[in-house]
């Protein structure tokens, strides 16, 4: 029998034609009702899914019997049970190497926007003013950017960073091996402590997953380590930030701005509305993976991802699959369980 796959939110097409190019039965149902996927999941072996389909305990019982894998076409896991998975022998993937590009891309806009107030020129000209006499900004070539977390989207942020010419410190938890290759291309420098970077840096970006261990973790006693009128710039994740204590840095000029895709709450409500609206914050609304490249690689990683777990299930004959568009090996990767899409 052909394993089967129901998709539950709208994919790009690249990830289906190549899960039926290899003999995979899709089912492509974005947006079914969770009552009809209780009705049907145990049809399946495997889901994929986006942000919207909740897979709840009852989904993956219903499941149970057939269901073997469910594949997140995206970044973070805070809609799958987890815990039920695994009790289920339910094996959960997520794709967050799709989205690397379009965050670090993103991450330098926000930079280039503050720096030369592009928002507010922006509207200014809309509002049929000339203000270019208020529209003094500054220059990124000589300053120093402080990278906190320097996994996948913190080293490509050095990267882009360091052909502007800024000086690039780099702070993370772990120094995992094959770090120096990273370091040398792009002239950063990893250091010792939170602590010293936040001291140093004149714009600091924020790529650490939100976990127990980073949640808050720039707040009022971090902030007043930074530079007067520091700027910080976080397309990671809300919690990171305490925003109440941002907010109050914003409003009191201790620091100069701020820019932020991500929010405690969002949409954004209570400070993180008010964050959103201050002017010397720019504000977008998650929009970090939200390209076009980052989509179709989200689709394409996550049917390669199911299609190399049949085969080591024995759900799918090698002689039946057509070349993979990756050679890399996915085995060793696992998925990752932070708590927010
Ligand atoms: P990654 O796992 O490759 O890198 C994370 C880095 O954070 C690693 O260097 C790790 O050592 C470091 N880190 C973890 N805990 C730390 C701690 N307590 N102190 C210091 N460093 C710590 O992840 P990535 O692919 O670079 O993504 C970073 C984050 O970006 C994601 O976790 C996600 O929250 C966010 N993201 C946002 C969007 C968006 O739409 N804005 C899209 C994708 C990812």
């Amino acid at each position: 029998m052909r394993p089967a796959v129901l998709i539950t939110d709208p994919l790009h097409p690249s990830g289906v034609e190549a899960l039926r190019s290899a003999g995979v039965k899709v089912d492509y149902r974005p947006g079914i009702p969770h009552e009809e996927l209780l009705a049907v999941v145990g049809r399946y072996d495997a889901l994929i899914v986006r942000g919207r389909t909740k897979v709840t305990r009852e989904i993956l019982e219903a499941g149970r019997g057939r269901l073997r894998a469910v594949c997140r076409a995206g970044v973070g896991l805070d809609n799958i049970d987890l815990g039920a998975a695994k009790a289920l022998r339910v094996r959960v993937f997520n794709t967050p190497e799709a989205s690397t590009e379009a965050v670090a891309e993103l991450t330098v806009a926000l930079m280039l926007s503050l720096a030369r107030r592009l928002p507010y020129a922006d509207r200014s000209m809309k509002e049929g003013r000339w203000a270019k006499k208020e529209l003094m900004g500054f220059e990124l070539k000589g300053k120093t950017l402080g990278i906190v977390g320097f996994g996948r989207i913190g080293q490509r942020v050095a990267e882009i960073c360091s052909a502007l010419g800024m000086r690039i410190l780099a702070y993370r938890r772990t120094r995992p091996l094959g770090i120096e290759e990273v370091l040398a291309r792009t002239g950063a420098r990893l250091v010792g402590s939170l602590e010293e970077l936040l001291r140093a840096a004149d714009i600091i970006t924020l790529h650490v997953p939100l976990t127990p261990q980073t949640r808050h973790m720039i707040g009022e006693r971090e902030i007043a380590m930074m530079k007067e009128g520091a700027i910080l710039i976080n397309t990671s994740r809300g919690g990171v930030i305490d925003e109440e204590a941002l907010y109050r840095a914003l409003v009191e000029g201790k620091l100069a701005a701020a820019a932020l895709d991500v929010f405690e709450e969002e949409p954004p409500r209570g400070t993180s509305l008010k964050l959103a609206q201050l002017p010397n914050v720019v504000a977008t609304p998650h929009i970090g993976a939200q390209t076009v490249e980052a989509q179709e690689t989200a689709s394409r990683l996550a049917a390669q991802k199911l299609l190399e777990f049949f085969r080591s299930e024995g759900l799918l004959r090698a002689s039946i699959d057509p070349p993979q568009t990756s050679n890399k090996s996915l085995k060793s990767r696992r998925p990752r369980t932070e708590r927010h899409s």
